[in-house]
């Protein structure tokens, strides 16, 4: 992945995240504060504001920028939890020395996936972005290491993105806002859960043109 790439995607996450604006919307209302499509809107503005000063930059540095632009930025639980995601994939593209190829997006994803992880402190099952992204981190990493086409790659993250933010639909968040509602948070998706579906399905998609699935994938009975 270079940098054009990764601008790329951030565009696409961009339109595909402002396409699922009622839905995204909806969910924290119901199960949070109403506030989270915001927080996820002003991040990606800030990102795309930033365009000309990334672009030159090699891949690390730029996603290390983008990162500390988060931090500094977005509010919410959502905000320092995405932008440890980013810091944590700059990190490991610099120790890495270079991030291109898919071993070492799986590298720099799964470092950012754990970053969430420390920093939330929560893991699979609370009914949060985690149950979309660990399992996408793990079958990611599994399917490269097996040398995996990456339209497969991409068809079977799509799949687990999907299955993992439907899931959180029948789960009691033992994390963040919903936690508080107990119970009455069983019938709704996490929001989180929604958005880093919706992200990944976009640049999957970006990636693999046609690779399964599509981004308005169904419900799977
Ligand atoms: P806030 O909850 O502070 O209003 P947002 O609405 O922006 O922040 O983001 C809420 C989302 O953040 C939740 O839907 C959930 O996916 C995620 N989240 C909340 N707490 C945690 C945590 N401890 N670990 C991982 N993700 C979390
Ligand atoms: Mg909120």
């Amino acid at each position: 992945m270079n940098t054009e790439q990764l601008l790329e995607a951030l565009e696409t996450a961009n339109r595909a995240v402002l396409g699922s604006e009622a839905e995204i919307e909806g969910l924290d209302r119901h199960i949070g504060d109403g506030d989270h499509f915001l927080n996820v809107r002003r991040g990606f503005a800030a990102l795309l504001a930033m365009r000309e000063e990334l672009a030159p930059l090699p891949v690390g540095d730029a996603l290390k920028r983008m990162g500390q632009k988060i931090m500094t930025t977005i509010g919410g639980a959502s905000g320092p939890l995405f932008g440890s995601f980013l810091l944590a994939w700059a990190k490991s593209a610099a120790e890495a020395g270079q991030v291109d190829g898919a071993n070492s997006v799986a590298r720099g994803f799964a470092a950012g996936v754990a970053a969430v992880q420390a920093r939330g402190k929560a893991g699979l099952g609370e009914k949060t972005m985690l149950d979309v992204l660990i399992p996408v981190a793990r079958t990611m990493a599994r399917l490269v290491e097996e040398g995996a086409a990456t339209s497969e790659v991409c068809e079977r993250v799509k799949e687990e993105a999907w299955k993992g933010m439907q899931a959180t639909k029948d789960m009691i968040a033992t994390k963040g806002r919903a936690q508080n509602l107990g119970e009455r948070a069983l019938g709704h998706i996490d929001p989180g859960a929604k958005t880093a579906q919706v992200v990944i399905c976009a640049v999957c998609d970006l990636v693999a043109p046609g690779a399964g699935t599509t981004t308005g994938m169904p419900e799977k009975g």
